[in-house]
């Protein structure tokens, strides 16, 4: 099915871009008129993957983050964050709560459990070397 509306941005993964990436996010999907608590869900959710691209996929260099979004019918919003960064080995074991290469006193572990926790769906695909590729669901109800 083809989007109502899309829009895609290119920035580069420096940390400063996070607030960017959530705020051009939230302008986007404000044509929704979604709640503050919807609203606050996706940012947040923008927020760990991107920042997942700053940390882990271009660790001691800088890279591009590519983000989109789209809107389809049924208010149905999906998000695309991709880099091209050292990829995931093994994307279940990464997906598990706690789970983290970082180190332990400055990462979680919890990036993953707090997208699928506050998106409806959540999908990672990636090619060690090649990248990775992060796509999250979220159906904005009608009120
Ligand atoms: P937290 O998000 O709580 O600060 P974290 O980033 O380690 O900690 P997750 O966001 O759940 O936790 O990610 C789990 C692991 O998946 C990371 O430690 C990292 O190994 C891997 N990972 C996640 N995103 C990427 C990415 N874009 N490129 C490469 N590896 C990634
Ligand atoms: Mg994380």
């Amino acid at each position: 099915m083809a989007p109502i509306n899309t829009a895609k941005i290119t920035f580069l993964s420096r940390s400063s871009n996070e607030a960017f990436a959530r705020g051009a996010v939230a302008a986007f999907v404000s044509q929704l008129d979604p709640t503050v608590a919807e609203l606050s869900d996706i940012k947040t959710a923008v927020s760990e993957a991107v920042t997942n691209c700053t940390v882990h996929a271009y660790p001691d260099a800088v890279g591009k983050i590519e983000l989109t979004v789209a809107l389809y019918e049924q208010d149905k919003l999906v998000i695309t964050v991709a880099d091209k960064g050292v990829g995931i080995p093994d994307v279940e074991q990464a997906m598990q709560p706690m789970f983290t290469t970082g180190r332990p006193d400055e990462r979680a572990g919890l990036g993953f459990a707090v997208m699928q926790s506050f998106m409806d769906q959540l999908k990672v695909r990636s090619h060690p070397g090649k990248g990775t590729r992060v796509t999250m669901t979220k159906y904005i109800r009608r009120r």
